[in-house]
């Protein structure tokens, strides 16, 4: 079977993609190299020694929702209890005191009851996604595009007429940098993301309660540049109080964090370093977990229209945050916005 189109990825720009070309009754089929759905809209579940379980956000924490396209979604989202308004502004740690929201800033925050990952999910509903398939080569075969996927004796490779690219950027262009201009290749390339390690913290005592939701870490220096009260998403009770500590930039930048030990000491001075910011007994969690991402958030503004398609095969997109300026707002964007180009072509 040839597919009308297929798209690298399930995250949220793939999701949205995927989504308006379904809707017009086009034949459309995700490979997604995980066995979930939603990307960096991520949710670990943590298993508790003694039974039971406790869900922690670990990547994207909360969304806003400014462009008028996207609210529409996020109204949808609202109305069916997908997310919901978690706050309207966070804390802010300056390096010496920590100071109360700023109404200057203030907007509505989204987030989920159940975990980011609700979003992903939701979009994922009736689109026909094949999980475990991690595209290893892409190639051009007359009018059609064959993916390829790792450990080709498993999976059959997917042929279809055109295809949208959600990966970060880097890891697209090592997949179809070949199929598009010297021109738009240098452009691609100039777009970087920065990585972040996340340390995931239970509280099982459960006496503790911040007076902050949320925290954005200001001081230049410090290991971190955001804490979230994870508990204060949820809307039942979970048997651990839950809180995430994302590193800053140049902290997961530097050497060391690819072995397992290398992210533990990471983790404590994490730790430690919040603990100055939200008080000692955050230091000494219950459980801890970590995650590091490679390529957590884009350093860019984007291209201009919010994704690319091939000059020299216009049946190639990219998309994905990094083209529309990050943040699962500019994610969801991008793959709507490259597939009314592709609509109305
Ligand atoms: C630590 C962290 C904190 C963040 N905080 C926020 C926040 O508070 N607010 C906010 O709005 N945003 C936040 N973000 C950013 C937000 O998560 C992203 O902007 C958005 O989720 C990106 O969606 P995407 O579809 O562009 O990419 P992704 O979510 O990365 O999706 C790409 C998908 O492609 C798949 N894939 C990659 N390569 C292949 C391959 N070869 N074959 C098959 N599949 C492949 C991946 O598994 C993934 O599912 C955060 C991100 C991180 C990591």
């Amino acid at each position: 079977m040839i597919y009308d189109a297929a798209i690298i990825g399930a995250g949220l720009s793939g999701l949205s993609a995927a989504r308006q070309l379904a809707a017009q009754g086009l034949d459309v089929v995700i490979v997604e190299k995980s066995l979930g759905t939603g990307g960096r809209a991520a949710t670990r579940r943590l298993e508790l020694p003694e039974g039971g379980h406790v869900s922690v956000d670990h990547g994207a924490q909360f969304f806003t929702a400014r462009d008028p396209l996207f609210r529409q979604q996020v109204a949808g989202w609202l109305d069916r209890g997908v997310c919901f308004e978690w706050s309207s502004g966070f804390h802010t740690w300056d390096g010496a005191s920590l100071l109360s929201p700023d109404d200057r800033w203030k907007e509505p925050r989204f987030a989920c009851h159940s975990g980011m990952s609700a979003l992903g999910r939701d979009l994922a509903e009736g689109l026909q996604i094949i999980r475990g398939f991690r595209v290893v080569s892409v190639d051009r075969n007359g009018e059609e595009w064959v993916l390829h996927p790792m450990g080709e004796n498993s999976m059959e490779s997917i042929r279809a007429r055109t295809i949208f690219c959600s990966a970060p950027v880097p890891q697209s262009l090592e997949l179809t940098g070949r199929y598009i201009s010297e021109d738009q290749r240098r452009l691609l390339g100039l777009l970087s993301y920065g990585p972040c390690l996340a340390v995931m913290a239970l509280y099982k005592d459960k006496k503790h309660h911040p007076s902050w939701k949320g925290v954005q870490v200001r001081n230049p220096g410090s290991s971190l540049s955001w804490m979230a009260w994870d508990s204060t998403r949820r809307d039942r009770e979970h048997l651990a109080d839950a809180a995430v500590f994302h590193s800053s930039v140049d902290f997961a930048s530097r050497s060391g964090l690819d072995s397992a030990d290398g992210k533990q000491l990471a983790a404590s001075e994490m730790l430690r370093d919040a603990a100055r910011i939200g008080g000692e007994w955050i230091e000494h969690p219950s459980q801890t977990s970590v995650h590091f991402w490679r390529y957590a958030i884009p350093l860019g503004e984007g291209v201009e229209r919010g994704f690319l398609r091939s000059e020299e095969n216009p049946e190639l997109y990219f998309i994905g945050d990094g083209l529309q300026g990050g943040r699962i707002e500019g994610a969801w964007l991008s793959g709507f916005k490259a597939t009314q180009d592709y609509l109305l072509s």
